[in-house]
Protein backbone atom coordinates (compact mmCIF):
# COMPACT_ATOMS: atom_id res chain seq x y z
CA UNK A 1 0.00 0.00 0.00
CA UNK A 2 1.54 3.64 -0.28
CA UNK A 3 2.45 5.24 2.40
CA UNK A 4 0.57 8.81 3.36
CA UNK A 5 3.17 11.90 2.90
CA UNK A 6 3.88 12.57 6.42
CA UNK A 7 0.63 15.33 6.76
CA UNK A 8 0.27 18.59 8.29
CA UNK A 9 3.32 20.57 7.85
CA UNK A 10 5.04 18.86 5.30
CA UNK A 11 2.14 18.73 3.47
CA UNK A 12 1.54 22.67 3.54
CA UNK A 13 5.29 23.28 2.42
CA UNK A 14 5.40 21.22 -0.38
CA UNK A 15 2.00 22.73 -1.37
CA UNK A 16 3.58 26.07 -0.91
CA UNK A 17 6.69 25.21 -2.90
CA UNK A 18 4.66 23.79 -5.83
CA UNK A 19 3.01 27.30 -6.44
CA UNK A 20 6.29 28.74 -6.49
CA UNK A 21 7.74 26.70 -8.89
CA UNK A 22 3.84 26.88 -11.11
CA UNK A 23 4.55 30.59 -10.87
CA UNK A 24 7.49 30.76 -12.61
CA UNK A 25 7.96 31.59 -16.14
CA UNK A 26 7.82 28.82 -19.08
CA UNK A 27 11.01 27.54 -20.39
CA UNK A 28 10.98 28.88 -23.19
CA UNK A 29 10.75 32.02 -22.25
CA UNK A 30 13.26 31.67 -19.28
CA UNK A 31 15.52 30.65 -22.24
CA UNK A 32 14.61 33.56 -24.87
CA UNK A 33 15.00 36.08 -21.75
CA UNK A 34 19.26 34.63 -21.32
CA UNK A 35 19.64 34.05 -25.20
CA UNK A 36 20.45 30.26 -24.17
CA UNK A 37 20.13 28.39 -27.29
CA UNK A 38 21.25 24.62 -27.26
CA UNK A 39 24.50 23.52 -27.92
CA UNK A 40 24.82 20.68 -29.87
CA UNK A 41 28.22 19.75 -28.13
CA UNK A 42 26.86 19.21 -24.72
CA UNK A 43 24.06 16.57 -26.23
CA UNK A 44 21.23 19.74 -25.35
CA UNK A 45 17.73 18.51 -26.38
CA UNK A 46 15.28 20.03 -23.98
CA UNK A 47 12.16 19.10 -22.66
CA UNK A 48 9.01 21.31 -22.24
CA UNK A 49 6.45 19.38 -22.02
CA UNK A 50 5.52 18.90 -17.96
CA UNK A 51 3.73 16.02 -18.59
CA UNK A 52 6.45 13.77 -19.43
CA UNK A 53 8.97 15.42 -17.56
CA UNK A 54 5.95 14.58 -14.06
CA UNK A 55 6.13 10.81 -15.61
CA UNK A 56 9.67 10.60 -15.67
CA UNK A 57 9.56 11.77 -12.12
CA UNK A 58 7.33 9.28 -11.01
CA UNK A 59 9.19 6.58 -12.12
CA UNK A 60 12.17 7.52 -10.14
CA UNK A 61 9.67 6.38 -6.87
CA UNK A 62 10.54 3.85 -4.22
CA UNK A 63 8.41 1.10 -3.61
CA UNK A 64 6.11 2.24 -1.59
CA UNK A 65 5.92 6.08 -2.12
CA UNK A 66 2.92 7.65 -1.60
CA UNK A 67 1.59 8.69 -4.61
CA UNK A 68 0.72 12.16 -4.42
CA UNK A 69 4.58 13.22 -3.53
CA UNK A 70 6.47 10.16 -5.18
CA UNK A 71 9.55 11.10 -4.07
CA UNK A 72 8.94 12.67 -0.85
CA UNK A 73 11.96 12.52 1.93
CA UNK A 74 14.29 11.47 -1.27
CA UNK A 75 17.36 13.46 -2.47
CA UNK A 76 17.96 12.81 -6.00
CA UNK A 77 20.89 13.40 -8.12
CA UNK A 78 20.35 14.70 -11.83
CA UNK A 79 22.61 14.84 -14.27
CA UNK A 80 21.97 18.08 -16.78
CA UNK A 81 18.95 20.27 -15.54
CA UNK A 82 19.44 22.24 -18.56
CA UNK A 83 16.91 25.04 -17.76
CA UNK A 84 15.13 22.45 -15.52
CA UNK A 85 12.09 21.36 -16.75
CA UNK A 86 12.66 17.41 -15.21
CA UNK A 87 14.00 19.52 -12.10
CA UNK A 88 10.75 21.23 -11.47
CA UNK A 89 9.61 17.98 -11.87
CA UNK A 90 11.54 16.40 -9.14
CA UNK A 91 10.78 19.37 -6.67
CA UNK A 92 7.26 19.23 -7.23
CA UNK A 93 7.21 15.28 -6.31
CA UNK A 94 8.72 16.10 -3.33
CA UNK A 95 12.60 15.46 -3.52
CA UNK A 96 15.93 17.54 -2.65
CA UNK A 97 17.64 17.75 -5.59
CA UNK A 98 21.25 17.69 -6.00
CA UNK A 99 21.44 19.08 -9.80
CA UNK A 100 25.18 18.67 -11.76
CA UNK A 101 25.48 20.64 -14.99
CA UNK A 102 28.55 21.24 -17.08
CA UNK A 103 27.20 24.36 -19.04
CA UNK A 104 28.03 27.20 -16.72
CA UNK A 105 24.85 29.39 -18.64
CA UNK A 106 22.23 26.94 -16.36
CA UNK A 107 23.40 29.03 -13.31
CA UNK A 108 22.04 31.86 -14.17
CA UNK A 109 18.92 30.40 -15.74
CA UNK A 110 18.14 27.78 -12.80
CA UNK A 111 18.47 30.71 -10.09
CA UNK A 112 14.95 31.49 -10.20
CA UNK A 113 13.93 28.36 -9.23
CA UNK A 114 16.27 27.74 -6.44
CA UNK A 115 14.85 30.76 -4.93
CA UNK A 116 11.49 28.78 -5.37
CA UNK A 117 13.34 26.02 -3.91
CA UNK A 118 14.23 27.54 -1.04
CA UNK A 119 16.74 25.06 0.09
CA UNK A 120 15.60 21.69 -1.81
CA UNK A 121 17.92 22.28 -4.69
CA UNK A 122 21.89 22.54 -5.26
CA UNK A 123 23.34 23.62 -8.27
CA UNK A 124 26.87 22.48 -9.13
CA UNK A 125 28.58 23.62 -12.43
CA UNK A 126 30.77 20.63 -13.05
CA UNK A 127 31.47 17.91 -15.59
CA UNK A 128 29.68 15.01 -14.31
CA UNK A 129 32.08 12.37 -15.92
CA UNK A 130 34.55 13.68 -13.39
CA UNK A 131 32.31 14.07 -10.51
CA UNK A 132 33.23 12.76 -6.94
CA UNK A 133 29.94 11.26 -6.64
CA UNK A 134 30.33 10.17 -2.68
CA UNK A 135 31.32 13.97 -2.19
CA UNK A 136 28.13 15.16 -4.03
CA UNK A 137 25.52 12.44 -3.13
CA UNK A 138 24.25 11.10 0.17
CA UNK A 139 24.25 7.60 0.86
CA UNK A 140 20.73 5.92 -0.77
CA UNK A 141 20.15 9.08 -2.77
CA UNK A 142 18.53 8.17 -6.12
CA UNK A 143 19.55 9.20 -9.80
CA UNK A 144 17.09 10.70 -12.34
CA UNK A 145 17.82 12.46 -15.33
CA UNK A 146 17.07 13.31 -19.07
CA UNK A 147 21.32 12.53 -19.51
CA UNK A 148 23.42 13.45 -22.52
CA UNK A 149 23.50 11.42 -24.89
CA UNK A 150 27.06 11.45 -25.43
CA UNK A 151 28.78 11.13 -21.72
CA UNK A 152 25.09 8.56 -20.93
CA UNK A 153 27.69 5.34 -21.09
CA UNK A 154 30.54 6.72 -19.83
CA UNK A 155 28.56 8.16 -16.95
CA UNK A 156 26.33 4.41 -16.33
CA UNK A 157 29.43 2.21 -16.61
CA UNK A 158 31.31 4.63 -13.76
CA UNK A 159 28.12 4.11 -11.47
CA UNK A 160 27.71 0.57 -12.04
CA UNK A 161 31.17 -0.33 -11.72
CA UNK A 162 33.36 2.33 -9.33
CA UNK A 163 33.75 2.54 -5.80
CA UNK A 164 31.68 0.38 -3.17
CA UNK A 165 28.48 -2.15 -3.98
CA UNK A 166 26.19 -1.35 -3.19
CA UNK A 167 26.86 2.08 -4.34
CA UNK A 168 25.64 5.34 -3.33
CA UNK A 169 22.12 5.48 -5.36
CA UNK A 170 19.15 3.60 -4.55
CA UNK A 171 17.81 3.21 -8.26
CA UNK A 172 18.44 5.14 -11.48
CA UNK A 173 16.08 6.49 -13.67
CA UNK A 174 18.02 7.70 -16.46
CA UNK A 175 16.64 8.93 -20.71
CA UNK A 176 18.74 7.56 -22.89
CA UNK A 177 18.60 7.17 -27.19
CA UNK A 178 16.68 3.93 -27.03
CA UNK A 179 19.96 1.91 -28.93
CA UNK A 180 21.71 2.82 -25.63
CA UNK A 181 18.37 1.60 -23.56
CA UNK A 182 18.32 -1.89 -25.73
CA UNK A 183 22.10 -2.39 -24.99
CA UNK A 184 21.27 -1.69 -21.41
CA UNK A 185 18.30 -4.49 -21.22
CA UNK A 186 19.25 -6.85 -23.57
CA UNK A 187 19.47 -10.62 -22.98
CA UNK A 188 22.10 -12.78 -24.16
CA UNK A 189 22.17 -14.22 -28.00
CA UNK A 190 20.25 -10.69 -28.91
CA UNK A 191 22.16 -8.43 -30.79
CA UNK A 192 21.84 -5.98 -28.42
CA UNK A 193 24.08 -7.63 -25.95
CA UNK A 194 27.09 -6.63 -25.21
CA UNK A 195 29.56 -5.18 -22.55
CA UNK A 196 26.72 -2.52 -21.32
CA UNK A 197 24.25 -5.02 -20.68
CA UNK A 198 26.52 -7.76 -18.96
CA UNK A 199 27.43 -4.96 -16.61
CA UNK A 200 24.17 -3.30 -16.20
CA UNK A 201 22.49 -7.22 -15.63
CA UNK A 202 25.07 -8.30 -13.36
CA UNK A 203 24.74 -5.04 -10.60
CA UNK A 204 20.97 -4.17 -11.42
CA UNK A 205 17.29 -4.92 -12.38
CA UNK A 206 16.97 -2.99 -15.35
CA UNK A 207 13.72 -2.65 -17.51
CA UNK A 208 12.97 0.09 -20.23
CA UNK A 209 10.03 1.85 -19.02
CA UNK A 210 8.65 3.92 -22.02
CA UNK A 211 10.04 5.95 -25.29
CA UNK A 212 10.08 9.55 -26.18
CA UNK A 213 9.38 10.60 -29.38
CA UNK A 214 11.87 12.95 -31.09
CA UNK A 215 9.56 15.65 -31.77
CA UNK A 216 9.30 16.19 -27.71
CA UNK A 217 12.78 17.62 -27.58
CA UNK A 218 13.62 21.29 -28.24
CA UNK A 219 15.89 20.71 -30.80
CA UNK A 220 14.28 17.31 -31.47
CA UNK A 221 17.11 14.60 -31.66
CA UNK A 222 17.75 12.49 -34.86
CA UNK A 223 16.77 9.15 -32.65
CA UNK A 224 14.02 8.17 -30.34
CA UNK A 225 14.58 8.17 -26.47
CA UNK A 226 14.03 5.59 -23.77
CA UNK A 227 13.50 5.94 -20.33
CA UNK A 228 15.57 3.41 -18.37
CA UNK A 229 14.90 2.04 -14.53
CA UNK A 230 17.89 0.18 -12.93
CA UNK A 231 17.59 -1.33 -9.36
CA UNK A 232 21.33 -2.27 -7.59
CA UNK A 233 21.06 -6.03 -6.87
CA UNK A 234 22.43 -5.91 -2.65
CA UNK A 235 24.32 -8.97 -3.77
CA UNK A 236 26.14 -8.18 -6.29
CA UNK A 237 28.70 -7.09 -4.35
CA UNK A 238 30.30 -10.64 -4.06
CA UNK A 239 30.98 -10.27 -8.26
CA UNK A 240 35.05 -8.90 -8.85
CA UNK A 241 33.59 -6.21 -11.56
CA UNK A 242 37.48 -4.53 -12.51
CA UNK A 243 37.58 -8.32 -13.52
CA UNK A 244 34.40 -8.31 -15.06
CA UNK A 245 34.64 -5.73 -16.58
CA UNK A 246 37.98 -6.62 -18.50
CA UNK A 247 36.29 -9.92 -19.28
CA UNK A 248 33.60 -8.62 -21.09
CA UNK A 249 36.07 -5.80 -22.94
CA UNK A 250 38.07 -8.09 -24.30
CA UNK A 251 34.96 -10.70 -25.36
CA UNK A 252 32.86 -8.34 -27.16
CA UNK A 253 35.97 -6.33 -28.66
CA UNK A 254 35.94 -9.38 -31.09
CA UNK A 255 32.07 -10.65 -30.20
CA UNK A 256 31.80 -12.48 -34.00
CA UNK A 257 34.75 -14.55 -33.06
CA UNK A 258 35.10 -17.56 -30.58
CA UNK A 259 36.13 -16.77 -27.19
CA UNK A 260 39.79 -18.96 -27.25
CA UNK A 261 40.44 -16.27 -29.95
CA UNK A 262 39.09 -13.21 -28.65
CA UNK A 263 40.43 -13.41 -25.14
CA UNK A 264 43.67 -13.77 -26.02
CA UNK A 265 43.54 -10.13 -25.72
CA UNK A 266 43.22 -10.49 -21.70
CA UNK A 267 45.68 -13.97 -21.69
CA UNK A 268 47.81 -16.43 -23.00
CA UNK A 269 45.63 -18.72 -22.26
CA UNK A 270 42.13 -18.67 -23.32
CA UNK A 271 41.60 -21.96 -23.19
CA UNK A 272 42.36 -23.03 -19.56
CA UNK A 273 40.66 -20.07 -18.32
CA UNK A 274 37.91 -20.93 -20.23
CA UNK A 275 37.42 -24.75 -19.34
CA UNK A 276 37.91 -23.38 -15.68
CA UNK A 277 34.87 -21.98 -16.04
CA UNK A 278 33.08 -24.83 -17.54
CA UNK A 279 32.51 -22.73 -21.52
CA UNK A 280 33.54 -24.23 -24.25
CA UNK A 281 35.95 -22.45 -26.27
CA UNK A 282 33.81 -22.62 -29.33
CA UNK A 283 31.60 -20.50 -27.93
CA UNK A 284 31.04 -16.82 -28.50
CA UNK A 285 30.26 -13.29 -26.46
CA UNK A 286 26.63 -12.68 -27.57
CA UNK A 287 26.07 -16.84 -26.17
CA UNK A 288 27.26 -16.45 -22.86
CA UNK A 289 24.90 -15.66 -20.23
CA UNK A 290 25.47 -13.35 -17.09
CA UNK A 291 26.11 -16.22 -14.84
CA UNK A 292 28.51 -17.76 -17.54
CA UNK A 293 30.49 -14.09 -17.55
CA UNK A 294 30.56 -13.92 -13.62
CA UNK A 295 32.17 -17.48 -13.79
CA UNK A 296 34.98 -15.94 -15.81
CA UNK A 297 35.78 -12.82 -14.01
CA UNK A 298 35.68 -14.88 -10.72
CA UNK A 299 38.31 -17.28 -12.19
CA UNK A 300 40.47 -14.75 -14.03
CA UNK A 301 40.34 -12.38 -10.54
CA UNK A 302 41.49 -15.66 -8.44
CA UNK A 303 44.76 -15.67 -10.66
CA UNK A 304 44.99 -12.23 -9.22
CA UNK A 305 44.16 -10.18 -11.79
CA UNK A 306 41.58 -7.68 -13.21
CA UNK A 307 42.01 -5.82 -9.75
N1 LIG B 1 17.33 17.97 -18.11
C1 LIG B 1 17.11 18.87 -19.23
C2 LIG B 1 15.81 18.50 -19.92
O1 LIG B 1 15.35 17.38 -19.74
O2 LIG B 1 15.28 19.36 -20.64
C3 LIG B 1 18.26 18.86 -20.20
C4 LIG B 1 18.66 17.51 -20.75
S1 LIG B 1 19.86 17.61 -22.06
C5 LIG B 1 19.50 16.10 -22.92
C6 LIG B 1 21.41 17.15 -21.29
C7 LIG B 1 21.97 18.17 -20.32
O3 LIG B 1 23.21 17.66 -19.82
C8 LIG B 1 22.29 19.54 -20.90
O4 LIG B 1 21.80 20.54 -20.04
C9 LIG B 1 23.82 19.58 -20.96
O5 LIG B 1 24.36 20.88 -20.84
C10 LIG B 1 24.20 18.70 -19.79
N2 LIG B 1 25.53 18.07 -19.91
C11 LIG B 1 26.18 17.66 -21.02
N3 LIG B 1 27.36 17.08 -20.72
C12 LIG B 1 27.47 17.13 -19.37
C13 LIG B 1 28.46 16.69 -18.46
N4 LIG B 1 29.58 16.09 -18.88
N5 LIG B 1 28.25 16.90 -17.13
C14 LIG B 1 27.11 17.51 -16.70
N6 LIG B 1 26.14 17.95 -17.52
C15 LIG B 1 26.31 17.76 -18.85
Amino acid sequence: MDAPTGGGEDDAALAALRQRIDALPPLREILAAEGMTAKKSLGQHFLFDFNLTDKIARTARMPGAPTDAPLAGQTVVEVGPGPGGLTRSLLKAGAHVIAVEKDARAATILAPLEDAAAGRLTVHITDALTADWTAIAPEGAIICSNLPYNVATPLLVGWLTKGSWPSWWANATIMVQREVANRITAAPTSEAYGRLGVLAGVRAHTESVFDIAPSAFVPPPKVWSSVVRLDPKPDAARVPIGALSQVTAAAFGQRRKMLRSSLKALTKTPEALLSAADIAPTERAEQLSLDAFVRLAEIYASEGRGQ
